[in-house]
């Protein structure tokens, strides 16, 4: 929307980190400025630039409007998130599919569609959710017309992309789910995966690699050990990857701060008898979240700043490993060597194995691949008619 005519997939690189806006948005205005600038990464007068991020509209959305009007919002390739779990979480839709798809298109680039999500949920916490195979075809359907409804509003196709979300737990329910909800004019697809297992995101990309011929956006990909089997994926896929995480605001949460010379390590920063645990943060990290957190580590308001400080380091952090990643991993056996380097010994034989698994799959297709490497999967907890969890 931002850029007038131009077509927002020219913004795209060939794959795209997108972290989520997350608690660094109330942040944003000057009144918690730090010496004229903001503690941000997606403003004009950031501490740190970085021109792509995600935005949940149902948390967030007044201020990112208010950013957004003013000006001080950096252009910026931006993504604007569906809604859809807070259906789940509310119980009820806060706005219609189409009322989603015109906010998104006014203040950003692409826009996920709401989806009637296949999972349930008996209170407010993401614990404890059942996915729900009985309805599984009946979600599908609503979210197809839903689809339909918002794009009927829909004004804008050059500066707007409309992804749709791909719903289910394995392979098969992906495609089962495309199948359903498959309308003109879906631009792109945001894909998922149902654990944390890196295996089971590799099965999430090669159903991508199989099936899919638009660009793609992966929900929720926090660790290196799953953006990882991303940047290999990559290399059978011609249209662009994007990927989200929020997992860099543990810093504001916790206060987790992501150690910069070892991605996997981490310190958390506390404070005892009026001191902090750490405080020479420049003399270690060069990244400029570092030098403004030393600098102001020993005034009386640091307690108010220290933990949107970290989340600002910690998503730096991310940028830095992605930008490196983005030197090799067309090369299948240089991003095999950093992964040996790189994570333990375990950890990078599990990797491996899921980069052997995308091979073999994308050779002899996903069910002769499947067959082979089954023993990397683990034992899927799925859920049934008698509503076991997931
Ligand atoms: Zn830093």
């Amino acid at each position: 929307m931002i850029n007038g005519d131009k077509d927002v997939f020219e913004k795209f690189d060939d794959i795209n980190y997108i972290p989520v806006i997350a608690s660094l948005i109330t942040f944003a205005k000057p009144q918690n400025f730090i010496n004229g600038e903001a503690v941000t990464f997606f403003q004009n007068n950031s501490i740190f630039k970085y021109p792509k991020h995600l935005v949940n509209p149902f948390h967030t959305e007044k201020d990112y409007e208010e950013l957004f009007n003013n000006g001080s919002m950096l252009p910026s390739l931006s993504f604007a998130d569906s809604g859809g779990l807070q259906e789940l979480l509310l119980k009820g839709l806060v706005k219609t599919p189409e009322e989603i798809l015109q906010w998104q298109e006014k203040y950003c680039d692409v826009g996920f569609a709401l989806d009637k999500i296949p999972f349930n949920t008996d209170n407010a916490n993401n614990v404890g959710w059942t996915f729900d195979e009985v309805n599984f075809d009946k979600c599908a359907q609503i979210t197809k017309e839903r689809i339909e409804a918002a794009l009927k509003v829909r004004k804008e196709w050059k500066g707007f992309k409309y992804y749709a979300i791909i719903q289910g737990i394995d392979y098969k329910m992906y495609k089962r789910w495309k199948d359903i909800i498959e309308v003109k004019g879906i631009d792109g697809w945001c894909c998922k995966s149902p654990t944390n297992s890196p295996a089971n995101l590799a099965e999430t990309a090669v159903f991508v690699l199989l099936n899919l011929d638009k660009p793609v956006h992966f929900l929720g990909i926090g660790q290196l050990t799953k953006s990882i089997i991303l940047y290999y994926a990559k290399r059978y896929y011609k249209h662009p990857f994007s990927f989200d995480s929020s997992s860099y605001d543990s810093g504001a949460q916790y206060r987790r701060y992501n150690l910069p010379f070892y991605f996997n390590g981490f310190d958390v920063i506390k404070l005892e008898k009026g001191k902090y645990s750490m405080t020479n943060f420049s003399d270690f990290c060069g990244c400029p979240a570092c030098k403004v957190l030393s600098s102001i580590i020993n005034n009386p308001d640091a307690e108010k700043y220290i933990g949107y400080l970290i989340s600002l380091h910690n998503v730096i952090q991310n940028i830095y490993i992605f930008k490196y990643l983005d030197n090799i991993y067309k090369d299948g056996d240089k991003l095999r060597d950093f992964v040996k380097n790189y994570f333990k010994e375990n950890t990078a034989n599990r990797l491996l194995d899921c980069f052997d698994f995308i091979d073999d799959c994308m050779k002899h297709g996903y069910d002769a691949g499947k067959k082979k490497w089954a023993h990397i999967f683990q034992e899927q907890k799925k859920t049934t008619k008698q509503q076991t969890l997931f």
